[in-house]
This record gives C-alpha cells, sequence and structure tokens, in this order.
C-alpha cells in the first residue's frame, strides 16, 4: 500500500481526495489549506526490525527509512538516487556523520560536513537528486525562488547546481551576508543558479517571494517552486541521522538516549520526534534555541507566540533566528491527537490573536511529558563560554549553533543517560565568532581556502517584487 500524506489541517481525508504520494508532494510547499504535509501514520518498528538496521551503512540505512515513505519511486530506483547521494566524495567520510566524543556518555554527532559546511546539506543533496529525478519522469521543470540570509540558499544552490529541470532563483540581502556566505553563493558558475543580491533586508527578501507567490497566474506559468525547510523530504532525510547517531553510542536496543538540537524552523528537531514515534529508543529531544526563544517558551510554558519581525534579534546564531517555526504545526497535530478541526483552531489563534496557550487545556497539557521534549535557551555570552570550555578541555573547535546545543545539553544531563548533540555548522562558517571566543581564526577545511577571491555572478536588484518577475521572464524566455 502507498504511503499517503495529508495536510496538518484537514485537507486530504475528504472521500473524493484520498491524500497525495511522496512523488506528489516533493514539489510542493503548503498544502492547499494552508497546513503541512504529514504522512498518515509513521512506520513503526519492532525490536528484531531495530535490530537488523544496527550495523548498516549511511546509504543503507537511509534506504531503509526513506524507502518506507517514498514507496511511489521504484525500490532500485530510489537506491541509485541515495548511494549517489550519501557518498565519502560529497560528506567527506563513509561515516557521513561521524560521532566525536568528548568523554563518555556526552558526543557530537557531526552533520555539516558536506559542501556548504552546514547540515542543511544532509536533506538538501538527496533534494537535488530527488527533483531531477521526479522532474525528468514527469517531464516537467521546475524554477525554485528562494530567500535566504546565508546557509539555505548555499545549500540549495550546491544541491542544485546542474541539475537537469531545475533553475533556482535566490535573493539575499546586498551586502549583509558574511564574505564567506556570498563567496559560497556567488562564485557558482553554473548557468541554473541566478543570485539575486537585493537593496534591502532579508525580510524584502521574503516579501518579495511571498509577493511573486502569491500571484497564482505568474506561479503557474514560471513553475515557481521552493526547498524551504517546511518540505517533507528534506524532514524524512533527516529521520535517518538520528538512528544513526543511535546506533552509534549504543551497543543494544535497551538503552534510552537523549539528542540535543540547535533549532530555529523545528525542521531537525521535528525529525528526531519522527525517529522517536517510529520506535527508536529516545528519551529526550532536547530543544535548544538562542535568544529568539519562541520554542523554548513554548516548551516550558505551554504558550506559543511567533514574533513580529522588530521582536526578532540578530545573534550570533543567525540560522536560528527566527520569528515563528515554521515545522512546529506538524508537531502541533501529533499533540492534538491527528485532529485538523483541534490544529485550525490553534493556527486560527495565532493569526487573530497572535498566538495560543495550551497550559490551561489539561487534556492537552498532561500529554505532553510522553513526547519527551525539554527545552533551554542561550546567549551570545553562553555561546562564546561554550566554544571556549569545549576547546580548552576537549580541543574540539564547535560554531555558535552547535554551542546553543551543547549549552542547553548541559543544563540538561542526567546521570546514566547518554547525550548526543548535534553539530549543525562548521565554525569556518562563522569566523569573527570564533575569534572573539578563541582569539583566532578557525580551522577551515582545504577546498575553501581563498574561495572569497574567485570570480562573482550576482544581479543587484531594488526591493521590488515587478523587478524579479521581470528577471525570471527575461531569463527563462531567453533560454526557451
Ligand atoms: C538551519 C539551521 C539551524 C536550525 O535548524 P531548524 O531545522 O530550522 O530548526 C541550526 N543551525 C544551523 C547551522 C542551521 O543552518
Amino acid at each position: 500500500m502507498t504511503m499517503r500524506y495529508v495536510s496538518t489541517r484537514g485537507a486530504g481525508f475528504a472521500a473524493d481526495e484520498s491524500g497525495k504520494s511522496f512523488c506528489d508532494i516533493l514539489l510542493e510547499g503548503l498544502a492547499p489549506d494552508g497546513g503541512l504535509f504529514l504522512p498518515q501514520s509513521y512506520p513503526v518498528w519492532s525490536a528484531d526490525e531495530l535490530t537488523a538496521l544496527r550495523g548498516l551503512g549511511y546509504a543503507e540505512l537511509a534506504f531503509a527509512i526513506i524507502s518506507r515513505y517514498a514507496d511511489d519511486i521504484p525500490a532500485a530506483d530510489l537506491k541509485s538516487i541515495i548511494d549517489m547521494t550519501y557518498t565519502a566524495e560529497v560528506f567527506g567520510s563513509t561515516d557521513i556523520t561521524p560521532l566525536k566524543t568528548l568523554e563518555p556518555g556526552l558526543h557530537i554527532l557531526a552533520l555539516s560536513n558536506g559542501p556548504t559546511l552546514a547540515f542543511k546539506d544532509i536533506a538538501m543533496q538527496l533534494l537535488g537528486n530527488l527533483f531531477e529525478y521526479v522532474l525528468d519522469k514527469r517531464n516537467a521543470e521546475t524554477n525554485i525562488l528562494g530567500a535566504t540570509s546565508g546557509d539555505t540558499g548555499s545549500s540549495a544552490e550546491h544541491a542544485m547546481k546542474g541539475k537537469r529541470g531545475v533553475r533556482v532563483f535566490m535573493l539575499s540581502p546586498h551586502e549583509k551576508m558574511s564574505p564567506f556566505q556570498c563567496a559560497q553563493m556567488f562564485s557558482l558558475q553554473d548557468e541554473n543558479i541566478f543570485n539575486i543580491a537585493v537593496r534591502g533586508v532579508f525580510d524584502d527578501c521574503q516579501d518579495m517571494v511571498k509577493a511573486v507567490s502569491n500571484d497564482s497566474a505568474f506561479k503557474a506559468k514560471y513553475k515557481i517552486g521552493a526547498v524551504n525547510s517546511i518540505n517533507w523530504a528534506r524532514i524524512v532525510a533527516q529521520v535517518v541521522y538520528y538512528f544513526k547517531g543511535y546506533f552509534a553510542v549504543t551497543a543494544t536496543n535497551d538503552e534510552k538516549i537523549s539528542f540535543a538540537v540547535p533549532s530555529g524552523n523545528f525542521g531537525n528537531v521535528l525529525a528526531g520526534h519522527i525517529a522517536r514515534m517510529m520506535g527508536l529508543p529516545i528519551r529526550r529531544l532536547i530543544v535548544a534555541t538562542n535568544e529568539n526563544d519562541v520554542l523554548d517558551e513554548f516548551f516550558r510554558t505551554g504558550r506559543y507566540r511567533p514574533r513580529g519581525s522588530i521582536e526578532t534579534q540578530q545573534t550570533s546564531s543567525p540560522s536560528m533566528d527566527i520569528s515563528k517555526a515554521s515545522n512546529f504545526e506538524r508537531f502541533l497535530y501529533d499533540l492534538l491527537w491527528r485532529d485538523p478541526a483541534a490544529v485550525r483552531e490553534l493556527m486560527r489563534k495565532v493569526d487573530h490573536e497572535g498566538g495560543f496557550d495550551v497550559s490551561g487545556c489539561t487534556e492537552i497539557w498532561k500529554r505532553m511529558p510522553a513526547f519527551g521534549f525539554v527545552s533551554g535557551s542561550s546567549t551570545h555570552a553562553d555561546r562564546i563560554a561554550t566554544i571556549r570550555a569545549v576547546w580548552e578541555m576537549h580541543r574540539i573547535e564547535i560554531d555558535t549553533h552547535t554551542a546553543d546545543g551543547l549549552k542547553v545539553a548541559m543544563n540538561n544531563r542526567e546521570p546514566g543517560v547518554q547525550m548526543v548533540c548535534l553539530e549543525t555548522a562548521l565554525p569556518a562558517k562563522f569566523e569573527a565568532s570564533m575569534v572573539e571566543a578563541l582569539g583566532r581564526k578557525p580551522v577551515r577545511p582545504l577546498a575553501y581556502k581563498g574561495i572569497e577571491n574567485l570570480p562573482q555572478r550576482f544581479e543587484v536588484m531594488d526591493a521590488d517584487a515587478g523587478a524579479v518577475k521581470r528577471f525570471i521572464e527575461d531569463k527563462i524566455g531567453r533560454l526557451k
């Protein structure tokens, strides 16, 4: 039976709509009713089945997991897509996500050895290959339009460059990204990559994307697509390393361990939640935020209150500077007994009352502990102190985001329970903070030495949705 996908807000349950398949939702963003896609149920593995997964290599494990969700792709095809994605050549080692042990029971799972040195590559590299495959099968094409403040854009471009049927139009705030981030994107010379530097801030870029996407005629005519963090395939790809990390630190499936996850849009830790729902023995999922603590506030108090752009702080862990957590609605759906009417009601409150509070609703609040989430937040000073302490004690360099995770992990350690902290970026991406913490520049992988000096290719544009539309029309018209 094929896995069917439904919306958190209910579409897909109607008699005339039995839900969509994995490939149907692969290229889509929000569900038509404004909700997010989720599988109708999660596959659950027995202890024996888990044992059979132990010892698999990364690509084999990825196939075992992803094939349960992407079951409308013939197994042999999916296998070759996964095998070509998770290679030592792309991720630096056959482990793909190697483990570093700081001390007995405390580990870092390295997720940032892909092309752009951040964990997003793990999912995005798979997405690039899946897009090319599905577009080819359907004889279709897509023009990805996105906005980035750094990490997502470069990860997407490095995954989509040279892929047939895909073009990327990426907006970024002109002269606001770090020189390293600019170089990672702007030095790409591939014909299907278009970098647009907008005279404005990140929010202006995002508003332009929204304005273009709201023009449904333009969107349909130019086949505008997205690769943002709500993409379901990205979540599924991230489930894999929770299994990998679990098997790396345990000898049997009787042991429960905890994961600490630097969080922004709730995509990474949502994958941990799904791994746990699938039967992986996870004790706690520790949601670590920076000063932008909308998620920490929810898990501590039951109050969910997305912030406005003015309230959103710029911090030294910039990839976690979010005002609302786009993937949170998927957890809410599970928390609310997978009842779309209940989700719709809370999201209505978010839209009209600025948020909601479930702490007064005993039915919901007493279910919370069963999901294993705990949370905490950290400050700039915490990050700097954590980076320093880890260097002094273990001679390991961690970046500011990983430091947020480790700091909150240390506040939530339990005797006898192993802790795995997810490393989400390499220090080389955030030189200024590393200099502040350690008094010197971080180690930069060889391949990235001097990338700031490569020739760059980008267009500067006013913060005007009309201008980006004309640009897309012009480029696509000319290519045809
Ligand atoms: C995107 C990102 C995060 C946040 O991940 P979410 O899935 O949005 O919670 C954390 N750290 C780094 C380095 C990132 O790029």
